[in-house]
């Protein structure tokens, strides 16, 4: 019998979904797997998508996972739901919005909760995204509400960063500059058969024109004007547009020698994710319950102070932090 890697990797759909499983259970073996599966991946376009709740992300998706389908694509999709804090409860949700890529062989949709520990999304999306990678998938789409710092760290692991305002939101432009924009490559106003949406396009073009840094120009380097395309899933208006500017992106990624550079600040964000994430299960094995409502009382009243109880706890963190990894 062949094993599940082998399975993964010559395409195998349920040997997939096992793995994302054990990737989201944080089995031990997910990491040995993975660890296998890493010289098959770094094919696929990794694609962000985010943007507020309501702007119109999933039906955006759909809308362009079906147009990637008419190219031929092998799509997946990775969905992290911040309305549900467990992952039953995200995957329902996203059955249903969703619903109509279902029963595609061709497209791999998995959602995932946004819950856990510090490092602890970034890296589980991570995993999920090279597992689809090694499994053929290219596109892997990865979709999120854009509002923490812990979405936005997922968006960096991707390499063309959607972000999607609907029209009429007026916060939502405020929402945008307050830091998604630096991480956007391509501006998408959806719901474009709604009144408004010109001023929307028209605030955005602004805020691009305004940032000092987009506006640098070096005749030497391939530049990358980030546009700003409209669409309507009602109308199934802008999708083809959406999808070239995709490709053209992860053309001048090549071209300009962007996606190595990324690649390699991602390979030292992922490691740092790897370690904060086990320091922080491994504190958790480390101290109960019972010995935590003890040192907080210690320190509340005075008899203690926090720093030496942290580097009590930092040197009885060795032998849990190999298990860890
Ligand atoms: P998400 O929360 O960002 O994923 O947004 P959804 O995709 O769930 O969409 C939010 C609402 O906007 C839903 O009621 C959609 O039917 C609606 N919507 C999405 N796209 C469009 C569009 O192109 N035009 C219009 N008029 N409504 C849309």
């Amino acid at each position: 019998m062949q094993n599940i890697v082998e399975r993964l990797l010559s395409g195998d759909r349920r040997a997939l979904a096992r793995m994302v499983t054990l990737i989201e259970n944080e089995a031990p073996a997910a990491r040995r797997y993975l660890a296998e599966l890493h010289q098959h991946t770094g094919r696929a376009q990794i694609i962000g998508v985010t943007g507020a709740p309501g702007a119109g992300k999933s039906t955006l998706v759909t809308r362009l996972v079906r147009e990637l389908r008419r190219r031929e694509r092998k799509v997946g999709i990775v969905a992290i739901d911040p309305s549900s804090p467990f992952s039953g409860g995200a995957l329902l949700g996203d059955r249903i919005r969703m619903m109509e890529l279902a029963g595609d062989p061709q497209i791999f949709i998995r959602s995932m909760a946004s819950r856990g520990s510090l490092g602890g999304l970034s890296t589980s999306t991570r995993d999920v995204v090279r597992a689809m990678d090694a499994a053929g998938y290219d596109p892997v789409i990865i979709e999120t509400v854009g509002t923490g710092q812990a979405e936005v760290e997922v968006m960096r692991a991707a390499q063309t960063v959607l972000v999607v305002c609907a029209p009429g939101m007026g916060d939502e432009v405020q929402a945008i500059k307050a830091g998604i924009l630096e991480i956007a490559d391509i501006l998408v106003v959806s719901k474009a058969d709604r009144p408004g949406s010109d001023q929307t396009v028209a605030e955005l073009a602004m805020m691009l024109s305004l940032d000092p840094e987009r506006h640098r120009y070096d005749k030497t380097q391939p530049h990358w004007k980030i546009p700003v395309l409209r669409t309507s899933a009602l109308k199934h208006e802008g999708l083809v547009e959406l999808a070239d500017a995709i490709q053209q992106h992860r053309a001048y990624l090549d071209e300009s020698g962007q996606l190595a550079q990324r690649a390699q600040r991602q390979v030292r964000s992922e490691i740092e994710s790897l370690v904060l994430h086990s320091v922080a299960s491994a504190l958790n094995q480390a101290v109960s319950p019972a010995e935590w409502e003890r040192l907080v009382a210690e320190i509340t009243a005075r008899s203690r102070d926090p720093y030496s109880i942290a580097s009590e706890l930092a040197a009885r963190l060795g032998g849990f932090l190999h298990d860890g990894l």
